[in-house]
């Protein structure tokens, strides 16, 4: 498979090449078509798999194919992730996978102050990423304004498990529209997670690399 037969839009395929990006990853090959069709998505698979892109170029396809205005203090596409290193990897994926398109990505995680995360919401983004303690503070202050997402990914949910972030994730959920892309990765796949992410899909394809 190759990047250029999956459907991808040229000015990604073209930050593909700058990014030196050859040919997909296994998960990517797998997950890229499904979710740019906005089937739901469940992926099991460590970091380091390429899982990011994997969710990352579909879902910026989709954005980019259906220009919408940024929802007031909120988002077309939310990402959770379990610490504020990878947050920021995400964003910045996002940003490299994105630079020739016209979307917007922030990020806002816990242990920084609030504020400027507050100013940096109020005009609302196109990509969101964000740890789920401070995303459920913001969402409270009504700083955040989660009910315009049309997709949605958990990434790492087994760690979130581990993290104790597993009840603001189901806050956070209940403050998502019912009608939404989602797409789930998880490296192991306990029972909690495997309800939960049964909770969260419809009709999931599966991927295992
Ligand atoms: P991830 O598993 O998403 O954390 O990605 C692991 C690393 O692989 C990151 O540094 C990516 O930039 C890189 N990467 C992802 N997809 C590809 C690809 N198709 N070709 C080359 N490098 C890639």
């Amino acid at each position: 498979t190759l990047f250029t037969d999956m459907g991808l839009s040229r000015p990604i395929l073209d930050a593909l090449a700058a990014e030196g990006y050859e040919k997909p990853t296994p998960i990517q090959a797998q997950a890229i078509p499904s979710v740019l069709v906005g089937k739901d998505l469940l992926g099991i698979a460590q970091t380091g798999t390429g899982k990011t892109a994997a969710f990352a170029l579909p879902l910026l396809n989709r954005l980019s194919a259906d220009p919408k205005p940024t929802p007031r203090k909120g988002c077309r596409v939310l990402v959770l992730s379990p610490t504020r290193e990878l947050a920021s990897q995400i964003a910045d994926s996002f940003r490299a996978y994105g630079k020739f398109l016209k979307l917007t990505a922030n990020v806002v995680f816990g242990g920084v102050p609030v504020n400027r995360q507050i100013r940096e919401m109020a005009n609302g983004v196109d990509i969101l990423v964000a740890t789920p303690g401070r995303l459920l503070d913001l969402c409270n202050q009504r700083a955040v304004d989660l009910s315009k997402i049309e997709a949605f990914v958990l990434d790492e949910a087994d760690q979130m498990l581990d993290m104790g972030f597993i009840h603001d994730i189901r806050k956070l959920i209940a403050l998502i529209p019912k009608q939404r892309q989602s797409l789930f990765f998880s490296a192991t796949m306990p029972k909690e997670i495997a309800e939960l992410a049964d909770k969260l899909l419809k009709d999931p394809v599966k991927v295992a690399v």
